[in-house]
C-alpha cells in the first residue's frame, strides 16, 4: 500500500510504498515527467517522486535541512536553472500563487527550461549569466523571498550576495550549493567550504544551515542564509 503525508515543510510530502520512503511534490502538471521521475496517482491528485540523486535541494531536505525558505506562494529567483529538474519540483511547492525566475547562461540547456515553463506558468525562464544580475533586472518583479544558486563558477558566494543586493532586502533568505571542485580542483574541501562561508560572513549574511550532501552529492555542501543586515 502507498501512504502520501505531508512533510514537515509545506508543499513538500513524504511516500512510502512497500520498498521505500522518498520525497515528492504534488504536479502542478499532471501528466507530465520532467527528467524521468515517477509519478504517482493518489486519491484525485498527482505526486512526482523528489529524487535526492538528482537535486541538490531534496537532498538538503533528507540531510536534515532545518529551514525550507522556499513555500506555497514564494517569489523566488534560482541561478543555475539547467534543464529545470529542480525548478519543476520548486514550482510544485509555489503552486499557483508563486513565481520562480530561473536563470541559466546556457541557451541549449535553457531550451528545455523554456519548454518545462510552458507547462507551468509560475516558471519565468531567463537565459543570462547570474554574474550579472543588472542585466535581468528589469525582467524580476520583486521584492524577491528566496534567492536560490546552484552555478558550477569560482566565485560563488560573491554571485549569491549580488543577487540578494540586487533583489531583496531586509529577512531574506539565501540558498547555495556550494560546487567545490568548481572553485579549486585540488584544495583540502574543508577549506574551500570555510573560505566561501566566511564571505558570506563577513557580507554580513547570518548562516542558517551548513550541511554536507555526500554521499548524495560527492564534495558540495549545502548553506542557508539570511539577510540581516543592511547590504551594500
Ligand atoms: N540546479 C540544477 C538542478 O538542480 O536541476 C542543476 C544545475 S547545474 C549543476 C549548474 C548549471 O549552472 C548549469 O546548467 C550551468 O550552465 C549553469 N551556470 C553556470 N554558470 C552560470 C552563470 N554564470 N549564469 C547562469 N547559469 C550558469
Amino acid at each position: 500500500m502507498t501512504t502520501i503525508t505531508p512533510h514537515q515543510f509545506l508543499g513538500v510530502f513524504t511516500i512510502t510504498d512497500k520498498e521505500r520512503t522518498s520525497l515528492c511534490t504534488e504536479s502542478l502538471a499532471p501528466g507530465l515527467s520532467v527528467y524521468g521521475e515517477k509519478l504517482i496517482g493518489h486519491e484525485d491528485k498527482e505526486y512526482r517522486i523528489w529524487s535526492t540523486r538528482r537535486s541538490k535541494l531534496s537532498a538538503a531536505i533528507k540531510r536534515g535541512l532545518s529551514e525550507m525558505p522556499i513555500q506555497p506562494g514564494s517569489k523566488i529567483l534560482y541561478l543555475g536553472a539547467a534543464s529545470g529538474t529542480t525548478v519543476s519540483h520548486c514550482s510544485d511547492i509555489l503552486g499557483t500563487n508563486g513565481t520562480i525566475y530561473a536563470v541559466e547562461f546556457s541557451e541549449r540547456t535553457a531550451r528545455e527550461l523554456i519548454h518545462l515553463a510552458a507547462s507551468r506558468n509560475n516558471i519565468v525562464p531567463i537565459v543570462e549569466d547570474a554574474r550579472h544580475p543588472t542585466r535581468y533586472a528589469s525582467v524580476v518583479a520583486g521584492p524577491i523571498e528566496v534567492v536560490y544558486q546552484d552555478v558550477a563558477q569560482p566565485n560563488q558566494a560573491t554571485i549569491l550576495y549580488e543577487n540578494l543586493k540586487t533583489f531583496c532586502s531586509f529577512g531574506a533568505w539565501g540558498m547555495l550549493a556550494i560546487k567545490a571542485r568548481s572553485i579549486d580542483s585540488a584544495a583540502n574541501l574543508d577549506e574551500i567550504y570555510s573560505k566561501e562561508i566566511s564571505t558570506l560572513d563577513n557580507l554580513g549574511l547570518q548562516i542558517v544551515d551548513n550541511l554536507d550532501l555526500s554521499p548524495l552529492e560527492k564534495d558540495h555542501r549545502f548553506i542557508v542564509c539570511r539577510v540581516t543586515e543592511e547590504m551594500t
